[in-house]
């Protein structure tokens, strides 16, 4: 697969209510001759009770239901499958755009009172949304990456993935880790997470913006000034293995990645997380823990500015990779750990419905 930053030209998704500003919102009601308050009432309906269709607002004269629906609030996705996996507590939505272009996000929910698989722990909801349909990175373990690029998705697209896991439940977290590398859709996804962090009163802390590394971007994110959580998807230490795991490697080397990403901590104070997919034999290596460890903290950076979060690799139909062994993995943590740096391994939700990162491929099956 080649590399690939320009989506194809596809017909625009319609303008929606969720890709406006809240002055643009202003003038659109008064451009389509409401009272300005009709806004404030749309806000309400739409980001604070979830509820997508005016057809359904009785606090809304039936005679303009109609119209307030199909100027502002197109349907966007529509949900063609859902499969759930951990007793009910992962779902993932495939869902479809106006143009045929598919997309999923996966809802996971943490410490479910008498759902074991859920975990323990304070009750938590995180919802993995998709910024692009299908994604141009490339990364050869990665079932997204494989597919290529289709386009970009609009902000009211990402925000509608999160207001219909909000009619579902209380999220407190947001992943950009669906489908997509959200930096090559800067626009889309920053107006997406003003939306989140605006109107529906999600904490950016409580959002991750997960990319390979496009380091001018990570640059622009430091200066939006909201606390957001970077997640860098490393898998390599070195560049002539990173080069073949994550392409965009070529382009912008580890050095420039780390600087970015240690420049984001010094500007907003926030931990960078790094990605770490474990692949058996390719990346697990002890010797390749003790060089991860010394990337990071290489140029006096110290070892508290970041938390590494390894995953065992969820292999993709047909790769000839696997996930490491155990003991293997035990010990990648036990080197970066060693050397003062936080590492969890990340635990893989949904792996039967191919929910689990990495799987999303959105295949009609
Ligand atoms: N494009 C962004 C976000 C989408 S993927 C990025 O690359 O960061 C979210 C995470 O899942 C990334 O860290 C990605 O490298 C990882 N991932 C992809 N395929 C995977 C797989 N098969 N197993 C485990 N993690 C995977």
């Amino acid at each position: 697969m080649p590399l690939q930053f320009d989506a194809p030209r596809r017909g625009k998704p319609p303008r929606h209510w969720a890709d406006l500003a809240p002055d643009e919102r202003r003038a659109a009601v008064t451009d389509a001759g409401l009272p300005a308050f009709r806004a404030s009432q749309f806000d309400k309906q739409y980001y604070g009770h979830a509820n997508t269709d005016p057809t359904t607002w009785t606090d809304l004269p039936a005679s303009l239901r109609g119209d307030v629906a199909s100027r502002f609030f197109p349907p966007l996705l529509t949900p063609v499958r859902e499969q759930t996996a951990d007793e009910g507590t992962t779902v993932k939505t495939l869902w479809r755009l106006h143009d045929g272009a598919l997309v999923e996000s996966v809802l996971m929910e943490y410490g479910v009172p008498g759902k074991r698989s859920s975990g323990s722990g304070r009750h938590r909801a995180t919802l993995c949304v998709s910024s692009q349909a299908g994604c141009g990175m490339a990364c050869p373990f990665c079932a997204t990456g494989q597919g290529g690029l289709q386009r970009n998705l609009s902000t009211a697209e990402i925000v509608a993935q999160v207001v219909a896991a909000s009619a579902r439940v209380r999220l407190t977290n947001i992943v950009f880790m669906g489908m997509g590398e959200p930096m090559a859709n800067y626009r889309a996804v920053m107006g997406a997470v003003r939306r989140m962090v605006d109107d529906l009163g999600l904490s950016a802390r409580g959002i991750t913006v997960s990319t390979v590394g496009l380091v001018p971007r990570i640059e622009q994110l430091a200066t939006e000034g909201l606390p957001l959580t970077l997640a860098v998807s490393l898998h390599a230490p070195d560049d002539e293995l990173r080069d073949t795991l994550v392409p965009i490697n070529t382009r912008f080397p580890l050095a420039e990645v780390v600087e970015a990403a240690h420049a984001y901590f010094r500007t907003t104070g926030r931990r960078v997380s790094i990605e770490y997919a474990l692949i058996r034999d390719v990346n697990d290596q002890a010797w390749r823990a003790d060089a991860l460890a010394d990337l990071l903290t290489g140029a006096g950076r110290g070892a508290h500015w970041v938390h590494v979060n390894p995953i065992p690799l969820n292999p993709t139909p047909g790769s000839k990779w696997t996930a490491s062994r155990r003991g293997d993995e035990a010990e990648f943590v036990r080197r970066l750990n060693a050397r003062g740096i936080a590492a969890t391994i990340r635990d893989t939700r949904g792996r039967e419905i191919d929910g689990a990162c990495g799987q999303l491929a959105a295949k009609e099956r």
